[in-house]
């Protein structure tokens, strides 16, 4: 796999600026895909929901692949500059550089080799559009709803460098709902705060998380962040609407339902509490034992003439929606940084050596 040809079709895909919010630029953008892979007869299905475009190339057809690779074409909010790539030194800066539009580019580039030599292995290429916002209407769609399943997923949207991902943190996004009573702000002994009674239920739960900076450098535990607060409009009233917005980050052998739990049986101190969940994704935690994973390191410390690290992310990923249908997922990227930032960047040839590890990793799973 060529460093130029990656580069080239990456440049490519910084330029639409494929917000959460620009319908017609992702479409723009699944559309440039399906130009580009016009004459590569696999089987090829193209989703939309609440307009997020998604596409899935398969060298077989079928939506029960052994092995899925996912990445994502959209990126988050930048400046009009950001999507004007530049490429120089071996390296692409720009939107999405890294995040996700380098793997996509090498994915595609893949998915065209493999045909091309004749390569039928059941493997799937998904694409979606809504990754930075919550992959309701992606990955989560299309395994809950369209029913694709798969034996491993590959993820090149995370970690550092070649490192590998088996772990990820799992996420509850909630909003806790006080009600009160009001009153004059200079008679608070006849009404009830409904920001005060949030304020003592947060730190009521708040309890059962370390205190940060804990002295951990990796901090895999439990992590609670208040990140938005509403209530009240007047210094001179008691409140009698609240809400709080909490983001709730749990590690193994914690589940969604257990945080929930915990979170109910603190509010049962409170009257007039409620609680609305938001979003919520389960720890994925892939076992380093698995014949996938074991071929894939085999494979990748072969090409990298070094040992692969195994690293934590905390951040949720696409891998919560494999994890809660119990399928391993492994997760990398290629050496690149800036996610997210205005220095944005990655290194094309380590683009076409993660497409060399991908290339020999399905070689050796399917060909021994
Ligand atoms: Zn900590």
């Amino acid at each position: 796999m060529e460093g130029k040809e990656i580069g080239e079709l990456l440049i490519k895909l910084i330029e639409f600026k494929t917000t959460s919010l620009r319908i017609e630029e992702l479409r723009k953008a699944v559309d440039f895909v399906e130009e580009y892979l016009r004459d590569i007869p696999v089987q090829k299905i193209r989703y939309e929901r609440n307009g997020k475009p998604s596409i899935v190339y398969s060298l077989q057809p079928t939506r029960k692949p052994k092995i899925l690779f996912v990445a994502h074409l959209d990126v988050v909010d930048a400046d009009p500059e950001d999507f004007v790539p530049k490429w120089s030194g071996g390296v692409v800066r720009g939107r999405g550089a890294l995040d996700d539009k380098g793997p996509a580019a090498l994915l595609i580039i893949l998915l065209k080799e493999l045909y091309l030599k004749g390569k039928n292995y059941p493997i799937s290429f998904m694409l979606t559009t809504d990754e930075e916002v919550g992959s309701k209407d992606g990955v989560e769609y299309l395994l809950s709803e369209e029913k694709w399943e798969c034996e491993f997923a590959v993820i090149p949207d995370g970690g550092k460098n070649f490192s590998v991902i088996l772990e990820s943190k799992g996420v509850l996004h909630l909003i806790l709902k006080g009600e009160g009573k009001s009153v004059h702000g200079s008679r608070p002994w006849e009404g009830e705060n409904a920001i005060e009674k949030l304020m003592r239920l947060y730190q009521l739960i708040k309890e059962d998380f370390p205190v940060e900076p804990c002295g951990d450098p990796d901090h895999w535990h439990n992590t609670i962040n208040l990140g938005r607060i509403s209530g009240g409009d007047s210094v001179n009233r008691v409140p009698d609407k609240a809400e709080i917005h909490l983001d709730l980050r749990f590690v193994s052998p914690w589940t969604v339902d257990r945080m929930k739990h915990m979170i109910r049986k603190k509010m049962e101190k409170f009257e007039g509490v409620e609680m609305e969940i938001v979003s919520s994704g389960e720890v994925v935690s892939t076992p380093k034992e698995n014949s996938f994973v074991r071929n894939y390191r085999k494979v990748a410390e072969r090409i990298l003439g070094r040992e692969i690290e195994f690293s934590k992310e905390h951040g949720a990923t696409d891998g919560r929606f494999f994890a809660e249908r119990e399928i391993p997922v492994l997760i990398t990227y290629p050496r690149g940084g800036g996610a997210h930032s205005r220095e944005e960047w990655v290194d094309v040839d380590s683009l076409a050596k993660l497409g060399k590890i991908f290339t020999n990793f399905l070689q050796e799973v399917f060909e021994g």
